[in-house]
């Protein structure tokens, strides 16, 4: 087995990644499955769960908050996001937010795990299932999550990532039976899956650019509204710490209504999100101390 540290993730072994292309296997032939076992409840499992996973989970908890420390909430809260973006089953935080944090460091640069300079179909899925960018040795999480190393349920949940499916898996097949629990599993966690793979794909490839990175990335409202708003990636990557992804009214960004709520709660505090400047006519970050 290749381990790299720091940047040259991607490098030229790619032997296929055996773990990940039998779980993808299994999601994709379980929501295949799902459709056979058609059901109003089903359905509406699938979309809370989709939300549970797709916006409290990786928008919410892995990425704006754990990665880019865009605000802060209470510890409690931190571990009930994050354990929710388990559910997504994109790995263990400590493993997404490496990988994230790399691909931040080498945007459409050698040693970014899925830039589309590789291939759009290798930015998509190719990643995943060949190579070597997600076997993060300690060193690399070390180098690029140091503040995740160092805490005992992270590094417990990092290594048990699949175990809060699992028990939801259990909890859906007695009290709801196979329709709900193929819908509510499978077939959502492989929506979310693509969902959550055309931030790295097309949202490298297709859609506006209202700041001039020096990468590729784009802002796509169609994206944006599969993944809650994560799909403004642009803006993202021009302002990475930056909690708002949606700048203006009309471009959905329901994981940073979440994060408002939460400080109209009283639970999200230290807020950063992009401001405009009307006398400079630039944006910047504003930090919301309550
Ligand atoms: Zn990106
Ligand atoms: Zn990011």
């Amino acid at each position: 087995m290749h381990k790299r540290t720091g940047a040259a993730q991607t490098g030229t072994d790619k032997s296929i990644h055996w773990g990940n292309g039998i779980l993808l296997v299994i999601t994709h032939s379980g929501a295949i499955a799902a459709l056979f076992f058609w059901s109003w409840p089903a359905l509406i499992s699938a979309v809370i769960l989709y939300w549970i996973a797709g916006s409290l989970g990786i928008g919410m908890g892995f990425h704006r908050l754990l990665t880019h420390r865009g605000y802060r909430v209470p510890r409690i809260v931190e571990y009930f996001l994050v354990t929710c973006g388990t559910l997504a089953l994109e790995g263990g935080p400590i493993q997404w937010v490496t990988t994230h944090r790399i691909h931040h460091a080498h945007t459409d640069k050698e040693g970014d795990p899925h830039t589309p300079r590789d291939g759009r179909w290798w930015a998509h899925i190719g990643w995943i299932v060949r190579g070597t960018a997600q076997n993060h040795d300690q060193a690399t999480y070390e180098r690029y999550a140091p503040d995740l190393t160092r805490d005992r349920y992270y590094v417990w949940l990092n290594k048990n990532y699949y175990l809060p499916s699992f028990a939801l898996l259990i909890g859906l097949l007695a009290f709801g039976g196979w329709g709900l629990m193929l819908w509510g599993i499978f077939l959502r966690a492989t929506l979310g899956l693509h969902a959550t793979w055309l931030v790295n794909s097309a949202t490298h490839l297709w859609g506006r650019r209202r700041f001039l990175t020096l990468e590729d990335s784009r802002n796509s409202w169609w994206v944006a509204l599969l993944t809650f708003g994560e799909g403004w990636h642009n803006n993202h990557h021009a302002f990475p710490t930056s909690a708002r992804h949606g700048l203006r009214w009309y471009e959905v960004d329901v994981n940073w209504w979440g994060i408002r709520i939460l400080q109209l709660l009283g639970v999200a505090r230290m807020i950063k999100r992009l401001q405009f400047n009307h006398t400079l006519t630039t944006w910047h970050v504003v930090t919301d101390s309550e």
